[in-house]
């Protein structure tokens, strides 16, 4: 089947390649990208498949039929038409500049023109050392793989830009990982995704080359980027570099609307893990929020600072977008269009984020003199006690307006389809369930003034409202039953998760919240960088 595979290596065609060759941690100059072979393993064995993302190759065929595809795709062997390299970039990290960093475990292994004309790199994540890896193995282990694999697709079920993922392949061995950096080191089972974008371009990728000064190598990659993925802006000059980062701050803008949307906290929003595409990429410690808490961050080692929490991801991707504008600089000499940009930033997000609030909450527009506090104080009633996000989202849609607006009936019977949504409804005060029936009373009369019908409010609703989402506890009992070799939740989870707005009736368990066991469990709230 992989005879299929149409290669057209442009990026290591028309870039700068690293004249040395040998693989060792090293500073690379002047290039963009340094060739280097993925390792060769043990018993490459294939256990998760995305034929949506097969497709987009034009693959056909059962990739289970032996083992071929299974050890193309862990990197212990290459096809002929396949140059694999990894790139060079640095980043941002926690706020300080760090220097090259480039890809430490991801090969390349080329990119794919499909029938449709598409462009597709391929990546392997943890198929061993680069000159990028420094002092690290180049490896990922299963649990940290398995969620890549399953929430890339996840989101791009429900709508958000993301990278995808064309499959997840145990390795055979054995990698060893000190979970939360307490000196207890455990053998773990070595895993590969295959990872699929048009391209997985970072910020820091110019980044790295406007610290050197280094303007030349800076103009072009800037230059190959237009022409490769920004075509429709025409030919790289001033004024589309001006237009091309005016555009990554749109994209970038509406990601995070859908992030917010949904409840997604990426986790470690450093420069090397923004696309210039606008596309999740890098999922790490990531996590979904359960209770609606804007200062949640599922990373560990962010616990501190929380610089990457929930409701600050407007605002880190506004700083990271300024990191990206200061490279771009030696280009373009003028701050003012990019100062535009960024204010183009904001303006974009927030008027993305009102019409994304308006379908959330059933309205047919958002109308800021009525609905900038109707929602904040949405936001407000969520947190007086644990409610779950997507349960309190997606059981808003069963309200009648007419027993909203009806006095008669009591604070119990109106809050009564929320109920599950509360993480201890037996604990609500009565001053809480009195703010939150004020509200649905308040909520009630807006609706009777939209012009919405109740069916019609419910299919909007409903189509950004998710019932599933990859849920920080259901990714684990994946990975608990993976590592016994039971693969059985891995792929009803993929399943599921292909269709996370439909009701799906006979795997409603899927939908339900946190059990109290996930709590305080380590890979279910918490997280770490290591992987
Ligand atoms: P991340 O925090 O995963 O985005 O990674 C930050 C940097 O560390 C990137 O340059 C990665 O390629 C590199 N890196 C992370 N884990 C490993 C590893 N196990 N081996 C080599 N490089 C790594
Ligand atoms: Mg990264």
């Amino acid at each position: 089947m992989l005879e299929q595979l149409h290669f057209d290596n442009r990026f290591t065609r028309e870039l700068p390649a690293d004249s040395e060759t040998g693989n060792f941690p090293r500073q690379v100059h002047g290039s963009c990208f340094s060739r280097v072979t993925p390792a060769r393993i043990n018993e490459p064995k294939l256990i998760g498949f995305s034929r949506e993302v097969a497709q987009l190759l034009d693959l056909t065929g059962d990739p289970f039929v032996d083992n071929h595809f299974a050890e193309i795709f862990s990197g212990h062997r290459q096809l002929p038409a396949m140059d694999p390299y990894a790139t060079c970039y640095g980043g941002h990290q926690f706020g300080n500049w760090a220097g090259q960093l480039g890809d430490g475990r991801a090969i390349n292994l080329g990119e794919i023109v499909n029938q449709r004309g598409e462009r597709w790199a391929l990546q392997l994540k943890g198929a061993g050392r680069t000159p990028y890896s420094r002092s690290a193995d180049g490896l990922a282990v299963l649990r940290s793989s398995l969620r890549e694999f399953l929430c890339s697709e996840a989101m791009f079920h429900l709508g958000v830009p993301t990278t995808r993922a064309l499959s997840l392949v145990l390795t055979g061995e054995e990698v060893v990982r000190d979970m939360f950096y307490d000196g207890n080191p455990k053998v773990e089972p070595g895993a590969v995704v295959c990872r699929v974008a048009p391209s997985f371009t970072r910020f820091g990728h110019f980044q790295i080359f406007a610290a050197r000064n280094d303007i030349e190598l800076l103009q072009k990659l800037v230059d190959y980027t237009l022409r490769t993925d920004f075509p429709h802006l025409g030919k790289p000059s001033r004024e589309t570099y001006i237009a091309w980062f005016n555009e990554v701050c749109r994209t970038t803008a509406t990601m995070i609307v859908h992030w917010m949307r949904v409840g997604f906290v990426h986790g470690v929003m450093n420069t090397d893990n923004m696309s210039i595409l606008g596309l999740t990429i890098d999922y790490g410690p990531y996590g979904w929020l359960e209770d609606y808490d804007p200062n949640w961050t599922p990373n560990t080692t962010d616990a501190m600072g929380r610089r990457y929490r929930f409701g600050h991801q407007p605002q880190v991707a506004m700083w990271n977008l300024a990191q990206f504008a200061n490279a771009l600089l030696p280009l373009i000499e003028q701050v003012e269009p990019l100062q535009e940009s960024l204010d183009a930033f904001t303006d974009h997000y927030q008027r993305g984020w009102e019409n994304t609030l308006a379908a959330k909450l059933g309205l047919s527009q958002f109308d800021a003199a009525t609905d900038k506090a109707l929602s904040d104080d949405l936001f407000s009633v969520l947190q007086l006690v644990e409610t779950d996000m997507t349960l309190f989202f997606r059981k808003l849609a069963t309200l009648r307006i007419d027993q909203l607006l009806d006095r008669d009936i009591d604070d119990e019977t109106l809050m009564q389809p929320l109920r599950a949504a509360y993480y201890e409804p037996d604990q609500l005060t009565t001053s809480d369930r009195n703010a939150i029936t004020a509200w649905l009373r308040r909520y009630g009369e807006r609706l009777e003034q939209d012009s919405l019908p109740e069916t019609k409010r419910r299919q909007r609703m409903n189509s950004v409202n998710p019932k599933y989402v990859l849920r920080n506890y259901l990714a684990q009992l994946a990975i608990d039953k993976a590592e016994t070799g039971d693969l059985s939740l891995l792929t009803e989870l993929l399943e599921l998760l292909r269709h996370p707005y439909d009701e799906q009736p006979d795997r409603d368990e899927y939908a339900a919240k946190r059990p109290d066991w996930a709590k305080h469990r380590a890979g279910c709230s918490m997280l770490s960088c290591s992987s």
